[in-house]
């Protein structure tokens, strides 16, 4: 017999299982499909799990600030302790160094607005705040080929400090864990379950069918599916209608050791460094996580098939996050070998996420994550709740966007922000949003 629910969501990463529980605690009946082993264990499971609010647009700015307060207080937002235990959110701080391009103008308003705490810090501040860094600016950033790249510095930089920033100690936990609410709201989740067809009639989603021939039924499918989420948009037939681009963009992160300076014991800040084109934050154990920052000289590996991608990180991306971690940081010793791993972001074209209907009736999307949403995952699962019902309940969110009131602001997010049909956002082009 067919399974027949209110709601199928396809993905059980960290946006797709907050998705099932926001709709399960809407009273929805919720089966949510994912072909891997267990919530979480795609891209989310390799997530650099950063949380700050140091995006270009308001309603982006808002949404970080508050998801944040969600993650603030994880049972609370749960409704539950999950018995496998609960991520958490370690505070360290973000250190945002302000260069050519990205000079925090577009961000301080706003959180001067929404009362987000931050700092101004001046050359001689940041130097003696955090004397491991070396303050020179070197932008733009460049390859270690470029006879640039040892260049002395062109003059100083200074910076914002965003204390209320930090980590998810461990990002598929998180995942887990909304599962586990959702679970106790009544939705069930099916793994080892690939979705191969989006069905449809009269117009409408109607379920889905799997790769083993079994179908589901239901009036609102949910397309969660992370790096994948653009095969499935077009399987379902949806993507003629959307402005906004979305595909999989290889990712690269590393661990090396953290010099004294910049360990969690030593109070160190994660650092976002576009003037190099890196970012680094420290990591329970000792060790650096280190990541990039797309700077125009970096090539961009866009990925067709999601599951041909290798997870190994390549000596040459290794090097050059080494050597300009170890510009921007003189004590930082080089490791001997890569340690890391290759990951997948669903990048948009403007790298602000869509979350969305679509023009097939019943269909919602909640992708385009662009490597910048993991923070958001709590509310994501929020917003789509409120698409879906003003959508199934007659209201036309395209033409009148659905307006969300922030729990802990007061103000209102446009979620027309988030649109399949929005113009381009103006943003850094990158994955800071
Ligand atoms: C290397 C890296 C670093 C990142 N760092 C940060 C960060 O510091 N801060 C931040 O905010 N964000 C960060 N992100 C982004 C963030 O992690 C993602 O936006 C988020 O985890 C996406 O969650 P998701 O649930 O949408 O997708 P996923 O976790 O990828 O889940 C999608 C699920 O869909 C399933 N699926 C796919 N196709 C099908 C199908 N046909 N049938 C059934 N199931 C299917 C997959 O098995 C998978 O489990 C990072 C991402 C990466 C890759």
């Amino acid at each position: 017999m067919e399974q027949s629910v209110d709601a199928i969501v396809i993905g059980a990463g960290v946006i797709g299982s907050s998705v099932a529980l926001e709709l399960a605690r809407g009273g929805r009946q919720v089966v949510v499909v994912d072909k891997g082993l267990g919530a979480g264990a795609g891209s989310t499971s390799a997530s650099s799990s950063i949380i700050r609010y140091s995006y270009s647009t308001r309603d982006a700015i808002l949404t970080a600030w508050e998801a944040a307060q969600m993650w603030f207080d994880w049972e609370r937002h749960l409704g539950t302790v999950d018995p496998d235990g609960m991520a958490r959110f370690v505070e360290c701080g973000n250190l945002i160094l302000r260069t050519t391009g990205y000079d925090g103008t577009a961000i301080t308003p706003w959180w001067d607005e929404f009362d987000i705490p931050y700092e101004d810090l001046d050359a001689a501040a940041l130097r003696q705040r955090f004397p491991v860094l070396d303050v020179g600016k070197y932008y733009p950033p460049k390859l270690i080929d470029d006879p640039a790249f040892a260049d002395e510095a062109i003059g100083e930089l200074t910076a914002l400090y965003s204390p209320n920033c930090g980590f998810i100690d461990d990002p598929m936990l998180s995942a887990k864990n909304l599962a586990y609410a959702a679970r106790q709201h009544g939705a069930e989740f099916r793994f080892r379950s690939e979705v191969v067809s989006i069905n449809q009639a009269d117009n409408a989603v109607s379920g889905v069918t799997l790769a083993s021939g079994e179908s589901l039924t239901a009036p609102v499918v949910v397309n969660v599916g992370g790096p994948h989420s653009s095969i499935i948009n077009t399987m379902a037939g949806v993507t003629d209608d959307m402005t906004i681009g979305h595909r999989a963009l290889r990712q690269e992160v590393f661990t090396a050791h953290a010099p004294v300076g910049l360990r969690l014991e030593d109070g160190a800040p994660f650092v976002s460094d576009l003037d190099v084109g890196q970012y680094f934050r420290p990591q329970i154990g000792g060790t650096l996580l280190i990541g990039g920052s797309e700077p125009e000289c970096d090539e961009l590996h866009w990925i067709d098939d999601p599951d041909t991608n290798s997870e190994y990180p390549t000596v040459e991306v290794w090097e050059t996050a080494m050597m300009r971690v170890a510009r921007r940081v003189p004590e930082f010793g080089v490791p001997s070998q890569p340690v890391g791993l290759a990951a997948l972001y669903d990048a948009s074209d403007d790298w602000v996420p869509i979350y969305d209907r679509s023009n097939l009736y019943g269909f919602f999307m909640a992708c385009g994550t662009s490597g910048n949403q993991f923070k958001n995952a709590p509310i994501a699962g929020q917003y789509m709740r409120a698409i879906i019902d003003a959508t199934m309940g007659g209201h036309d969110h395209d033409a009148e966007p659905v307006q969300f009131a922030g729990e802990h602001t007061g103000q209102m997010i446009n979620l027309g922000a988030f649109s399949r049909r929005r113009e381009k956002a103006i943003t850094s082009g990158t994955v800071m949003g």
